[in-house]
Parts: C-alpha cells; structure tokens; sequence
C-alpha cells in the first residue's frame, strides 16, 4: 500500500497488524515533509523531535493493545492551537515568537487519542483571509498547482494533506476557512456545529463565529476524528453541554428516503459554469442513490456576507485587543512612552488585512454607529438562522456549491477584496447560523478541484457524515490526487 495517500483507516490497520510501526510511520512523513515542503510552505514550524516521542509512546501503546483508532496517527495542525512548549504564531508576526504556554483542548484530546503532532501549518494572519496570502511566514501553494492558492484561511493545513505530508489535520473555520481550502486542494474538510469542539487553546479570531474542524482524505476519516476532538469543556462557556454520538456509527446507513435541499440562490451569477456543472452532477448521483431532491428558501443568504463583514471585524477589533506589546507578543523597539509603546506594537506587529478589519471593526462597535451596523447585522444573523430552522423542517440536508470557482493564481485577487470576500459567499451563511457542514470533493475543473458542500441541522454531524460517506462509495472523486504527488 502506498503510505503517501493512505487514510486513516487504512493506516490503523497497518499499525494493528504490526506491518509498520508508528515510529517508521512518523519517519516517512517527516521525510516527505523535509523534502517537498519547501516548495508548497504548508509548514511554519516542524517538530520532528516532539513526533518520534509521540510515535514511541503510540507503539508502546499498539503493543499493550491498548490503542484507539488513532494511535500513531501523523497530524499536522493549524497554527492557531496552542500546543505547550511549541511555538504558535497564528500566521502573524505579533506572534512570531510565542512559544504557547499550555495546550489547546482540542489538541489536547487529539494526542490523548495517541495522534503523532508532525508540527505547526501555514494560515493566513489570524485566519482573516480566503487565499492564504495574509500569512506572515509567506503563501502556500496549492499542490494541485504551485502557482495557484490552496484557499484559507487553513491553507497550510489543506496544502500539506493534499502534497502528502501527513495523514489529516486541523484547521478552524470562521465564515469557511475549512471548506473553501478542503474544496480548493480536493479534500473533505469538516466544520462541526458551533460549540461541538472547544475553544480553548485556539486563538480568538471572532469567537461567535470560530469553530474548529478537520481536514481527511474520507469521511469515515472526518467521523473518527470528530469523536475524539469533540466534547464539553468547562474551559470554554460555548462549548455545548452534550454527550458525543458514535459518529461513525451510521456512516453505512442508505440514503433511501433522505430528503436534500437545493437553493436556487446558490445557483446564480458568479459561480463558473464548470463548478455548476459538476455541482448539478453530484447532487443527481445523491438523487441515484435515493435521496429525493426539494427545492428549498433560503430568503437571508444573501445577506450573509454584509453581516458577517461587520460582525466578524467587530469581533475581531475586540479580540486583538489584548496584543498591546505589553503581555506577550511582538513589542517594539525603544518605545518613548506607553501610547508609543501601544501604537508602534500593533501597527508593526500587524499586517495589513488585519488593521483593515480591526478599524473597521471598531468603527462598527462605536457609538454612533452601533445601532446602523452592528445591531443591523445581528439582526441579519437571527433571519439567516430562521431560514435555516425552516429549510431543515422541509430536508435533511442542504446541498450546493463550497466555493464559486476553484483555485485561483496567487496574487490575482490580493488588490480586489471583495473579490476575496465573495470566496465565502456559499460558506458565511451556516457559519452565522453556527450549523454543521462539510465540503466533499465533486470533480476537476481544468484539472483543478472542486467541492460539493452540504449543510446539516444542528447536531446532525453524523447525517451530514452519512452523507458524504456514501457518496464516496459511489464515487472516486475524493481518491484524484495532485500529479506533484506522482512523480
Ligand atoms: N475568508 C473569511 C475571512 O477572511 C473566513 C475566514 C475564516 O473562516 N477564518 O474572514
């Protein structure tokens, strides 16, 4: 079996049957990492010494049997979980140099489970971005194309599962930050219901919003490790309060019967035609495999982006606001005084997207215009959520396009921001309303991939995993890879 490719599935079982061991596991992808990293930059830091510990420490476990089903997993995770003693930088140079005092939860529960931390991946700065392009440390580039963007803001992480450089990984999606790369790299990229998976530990970008997820090669993939990352945390007050279903459990279940929304708004200028066409495609291969397809309402989405591009900033104006150059973070030199010291910090340690969003944001929040932006976009949010408590009376899931197009060039759209914002256009709605969805690979466009997304009701990760799970029965589209990894 080829290593390079294989799931994680596919993988415990090697590591059970003791036909390799965690270690020589560990070993290949670092390899892979030293030697193609430098062209796709999907890594900030890597941690070769922390991995061959974990490795050890999995193959005493394999060998006590007392493994789980990711015992020995290689992950790569998004820069944005505080991993103890492993610096953590959040893709800014605010925070080149932290080295995170603690360990996110999420993390936390991922190497409890005896996943292997291959080390730190590539975002945009404090995930505000769509191409990965923001990010102090450099772009990314797409596997599938090296000239092109692997999406963002988790663009390191989707890059490096896509080249073959670890086995799944994490990312955080805030208005679709895992779906949009997940569609763009041509992988399956997981974004629970908010407050499925904790907070803590992840750095704030606009914590309403913020949600942490996977990146895997299957579903069956996705569901595994959503049942070890999720849970309650009493660190987190979002962090919903509810036992975590065996989400692999239904994965088999037939679609018989299962009722798939699709909205006509999703279908409208600005979405190529390939990306349509391929999308129409899979959306009659569920209705082959018995789902029966409903036309459905959803009279708000289109607001979802004007919301979110106020909410989102506001958020974040207030989040960045402990980055002051006196705690921790980047400071400047010899500041004259404390307003210098604050200034010069945050405007050097900033890039500019990010100053972008904190103005804007704090512009909203002020208070004479409170009520004209920021009271207004929540009052979108409450609409665009009732659209969604109505459609999921009607079906079980939504089904549409992840992103309008595929990868685009690098740099092509870094002067034309609303051109970047309207990346999410598909995205930002299930984000606002904080329901669950998932991007699943649906074809090439020009050799480029495309991603289906369906969105799921409250809680009904396993219905939206079901989903997915079957369609890659029926199809190979999640098993393309990039010809990069071929030669
Ligand atoms: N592209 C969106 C933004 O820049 C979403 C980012 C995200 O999900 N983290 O805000």
């Amino acid at each position: 079996m080829n290593l390079n490719n294989a799931t994680i599935t596919e993988l415990h079982k090697l590591l059970t049957d003791k036909a390799i061991s965690a270690t020589e596991l560990t070993q290949h992808f670092l390899s892979r990492i030293a030697e193609n990293d430098s062209e796709i930059n999907s890594f900030i830091t890597i941690t070769p010494e922390v991995a061959i510990e974990e490795a050890k420490a999995a193959d005493l476990v394999l060998a006590k049997g007392q493994h789980t089903m990711l015992t020995g997993i290689p992950m790569a995770h998004k820069d944005i979980f505080c991993i103890e003693d492993i610096r953590t930088t959040a893709g800014s140079k605010m925070l080149a140099n932290f080295i995170a005092p603690y360990t996110s939860t999420c993390i936390e529960k991922l190497r409890h489970a005896g996943t292997v931390t291959l080390g730190k991946t590539n975002m945009d700065e404090f995930a505000m971005g769509s191409s990965n392009e923001s990010s102090y440390f450099g772009p990314v580039h797409n596997p599938w194309d090296k000239t092109k963007v692997p999406g963002g803001s988790s663009g390191g992480s989707a890059a490096s599962l896509a080249a073959c450089l670890c086995v799944a990984s994490t990312g955080t999606d805030t208005g679709g930050s895992i779906r949009q790369p997940a569609s763009m790299c041509g992988l399956t990229g997981l974004k629970p219901t908010y407050g499925r998976i904790s907070r803590w530990g992840m750095i704030a970008f606009a914590s309403s919003l913020d949600q942490a997820g996977c990146f895997t090669r299957t579903a069956e993939d996705a569901a595994i490790l959503l049942e070890h990352m999720a849970g309650h945390d009493s660190k987190d007050s979002t962090s919903l309060n509810l036992a975590v279903p065996e989400f692999t459990a239904a994965l088999s279940e037939p679609l018989a019967g299962l009722k798939v929304g699709i909205c006509s708004d999703y279908f409208k200028e600005g979405l190529e035609p390939e990306v349509e066409n391929l999308v129409m495609d899979g959306i009659k291969e569920l209705a082959k495999m018995g789902a029966e397809v409903v036309e459905i309402e959803l009279p708000h989405t289109k607001f979802s982006l004007s919301a979110y591009y106020v909410i989102a900033p506001a958020e974040c104006s207030a989040n960045l606001s402990r980055y002051d150059g006196v705690r921790y973070g980047y400071r400047c030199k010899d500041p004259e005084n404390l307003e210098d010291l604050y200034k010069r910090s945050r405007s050097e340690g900033f890039g500019s997207e990010v100053k972008k969003r904190i103005m804007v944001g704090a512009f909203a929040l002020s208070a004479g215009y409170y009520d004209a932006y920021y009271r207004k976009a929540q009052q979108l949010r409450r609409l665009i959520k009732n659209d969604f408590v109505s459609a999921f009376e009607q079906v079980d899931v939504i089904v549409g396009p992840t992103a309008p197009g595929t990868a685009f060039p690098l740099g092509a759209k870094t002067n034309d921001p609303v051109s970047m914002y309207l990346q999410d256009i598909y995205t930002i709605a299930a984000s606002l309303a904080g329901v669950p969805a998932i991007s699943i690979p649906v074809g090439l466009s020009k050799g480029m991939p495309v991603g289906l997304q369906l969105i799921g009701n409250y809680l009904e990760e396993a219905k939206l995993l079901r989903v997915a799970h079957q369609f890659q029965q029926q199809t190979n589209w999640h098993q393309q890879q990039p010809q990069s990894n071929l030669l």
